[in-house]
C-alpha cells in the first residue's frame, strides 16, 4: 500500500511526487499514456530529432525557487525564445516592440515611440486591448495595426473568437512591449533543458519511493463513492492528488467542460533549415497558429530539420483528441465550480494542474503549486 496515490505523470503529478518521496511517503504514479512528462514529454523522431509531441515548450520563469528545483534534475541550454510573426510575408518581432515599431512604421516611429514611453512608460507592457482604449488618434492607428496584424486571425484561429471575445488575461500574455526587448518571454531564467524534458522526468521520478505505473486510466482503478475512495476495489486511505480532467473522471455528470484541442502535422525536410527562428507565428493567413522547428528550440545539432504546424479546433471527441486549453469564461468556470465541489467533499482528495484547476498554467506556475501543494501535505 501506498501513502500517496498521484494521477498524471506532467509536470503537476511529477514535482509533487518527488517531494513527497523526499519527505519519506511511498508515491505511486498512474498515467494513462504509455509516457511520462504530460504535454512536456520529447522525444526523436524518424529522422532522430528531437520534437516534442504535443507542442513547443520553452521553459521560463521569474521563481527562483522553481528555477532551482528543476536544476537539480536538468541542466539547462541556455536558450532566449524569439518569435517572428509572418504578416504578408514579412517577418516580425513579436510581442509587438519598438523593433517592430520602427520596422512598420518607418520615418512615424520615433513619434510613435515617444507617445508610447511618455503614456505608459519605458519598458512598459501594453496589452493590446489595454492599447486599443486610447484616446491618441496616432497611438489608436498603432493599436489598430497591431489588433489587425497580431492578434484578430491568430486569436479566430486559436480560439474560434475575436480578442475581445476572450479573457483577457490571454491576449495579456503576449503585451506590446515599449522596449527593443525581441525575446517572447521577460524572465530572467529562461532555457531549455539540456538533453530534453523526458530525461528531466526520467530524473525527478528515479526515487526509490517512487513508482510509476503507465498506460493505466485511473478510470480505471479509483472510484469515488459516498465520501470514501476505492482503489481497485479496496478502501484507499492515502492522499490522492489529481492532475487530469476532472470532468472526465466525474463522467462528464454537470456536462462537459470547454477546451480547445490542437492538431499536429510534422513534416521533415533534407534542408538544414526552414525558416529563421524556431517558432513563427501565422497571424494573418493559413490555417494553422505556428510553425516550430524543432532543432532551432533544442540547439540540436542534426542533419536535415523537422517542423511541426499547429492546427487548433474545438475539443470535441475525448477518445482521439487532447484536452490542451481551458476556455475561461463565467459560465465554464461556474460549471469547473461544480466539479470542484464535488471533488473537496472526498477528504484527501486533491486537484492539481492545467486540467484538473481549469487553469492555463505554464511550466513554472504549476511547478509552484506542485511545490507548495506538496509541502502542505508533507
Ligand atoms: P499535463 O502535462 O497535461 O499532465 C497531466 C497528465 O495526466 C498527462 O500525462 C495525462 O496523460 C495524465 N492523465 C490525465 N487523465 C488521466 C487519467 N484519467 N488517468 C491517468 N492519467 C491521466 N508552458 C510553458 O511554461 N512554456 C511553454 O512554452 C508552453 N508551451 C505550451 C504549448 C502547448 C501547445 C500547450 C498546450 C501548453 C504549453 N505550456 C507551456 C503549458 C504546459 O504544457 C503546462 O503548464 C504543463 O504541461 C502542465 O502540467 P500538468 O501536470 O498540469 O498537465
Ligand atoms: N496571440 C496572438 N498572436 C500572436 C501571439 C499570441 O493573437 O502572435 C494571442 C492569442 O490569442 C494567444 C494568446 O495571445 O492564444 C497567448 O499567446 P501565447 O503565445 O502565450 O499562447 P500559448 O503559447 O500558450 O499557446
Amino acid at each position: 500500500m501506498v501513502d500517496v496515490l498521484i494521477i498524471g505523470a506532467g509536470f503537476g503529478g511529477a514535482v509533487a511526487g518527488r517531494i513527497l518521496a523526499e519527505k519519506g511517503k511511498k508515491v505511486e504514479i498512474i498515467e494513462k499514456r504509455d509516457h511520462i512528462g504530460g504535454n512536456c514529454y520529447d522525444c526523436f523522431d524518424d529522422h532522430g530529432v528531437l520534437i516534442h509531441k504535443y507542442g513547443p515548450h520553452i521553459f521560463h520563469t521569474k521563481i527562483k525557487e522553481v528555477y532551482d528545483f528543476l536544476s537539480r534534475f536538468t541542466e539547462w541550454y541556455p536558450y532566449k525564445h524569439e518569435v517572428l510573426a509572418n504578416v504578408y510575408g514579412t517577418y516580425l518581432p513579436v510581442p509587438f516592440n519598438l523593433n517592430t515599431l520602427h520596422k512598420v512604421f518607418q520615418e512615424d516611429a520615433d513619434e510613435i515611440e515617444e507617445l508610447l514611453v511618455s503614456t505608459y512608460g519605458k519598458e512598459s507592457r501594453v496589452p493590446i486591448l489595454k492599447l486599443r482604449e486610447s484616446s491618441n488618434p496616432k497611438l489608436q492607428k498603432v493599436a489598430d495595426y497591431i489588433y489587425e496584424n497580431v492578434f484578430l486571425n491568430y486569436t479566430m484561429k486559436q480560439w474560434g473568437k475575436k480578442p475581445e471575445e476572450i479573457d483577457p488575461s490571454v491576449t495579456g500574455r503576449v503585451p506590446v512591449l515599449v522596449s527593443y526587448d525581441n525575446g517572447y518571454f521577460q524572465d530572467d531564467y529562461q532555457g531549455m533543458p539540456k538533453d530534453g524534458f523526458t530525461p528531466l522526468f526520467e530524473k525527478m521520478l528515479k526515487h526509490e519511493n517512487i513508482k510509476v505505473t503507465l498506460s493505466t486510466d485511473a478510470k480505471n482503478v479509483l472510484k469515488l463513492e459516498n465520501g470514501k475512495i476505492y482503489r481497485d476495489g479496496k478502501e484507499f486511505n492515502g492522499l490522492v492528488i489529481f492532475t487530469g480532467a476532472v470532468d472526465e473522471f466525474f463522467d462528464c455528470k454537470y456536462g462537459r467542460l470547454p477546451y480547445r484541442t490542437l492538431h499536429f502535422v510534422s513534416k521533415y525536410f533534407e534542408e538544414d533549415s526552414y525558416q529563421p527562428v524556431a517558432v513563427v507565428n501565422y497571424t494573418v493567413d493559413q490555417d494553422y497558429t505556428r510553425i516550430t522547428e524543432y532543432k532551432k528550440l533544442t540547439g540540436q545539432k542534426v542533419k536535415g530539420t523537422s517542423i511541426m504546424e499547429e492546427y487548433p479546433a474545438s475539443y470535441t471527441d475525448p477518445l482521439k483528441e487532447t484536452p490542451y486549453y481551458s476556455i475561461a469564461n463565467d459560465e465554464n468556470l461556474a460549471l469547473y465550480e461544480k466539479y470542484q465541489k464535488e471533488a473537496s467533499s472526498y477528504k484527501n482528495f486533491y486537484l492539481l494542474g492545467r486540467l484538473a484547476e481549469y487553469k492555463y498554467y505554464n511550466i513554472d506556475g504549476i511547478t509552484k503549486k506542485a511545490m507548495e501543494l506538496a509541502e502542505t501535505l508533507s
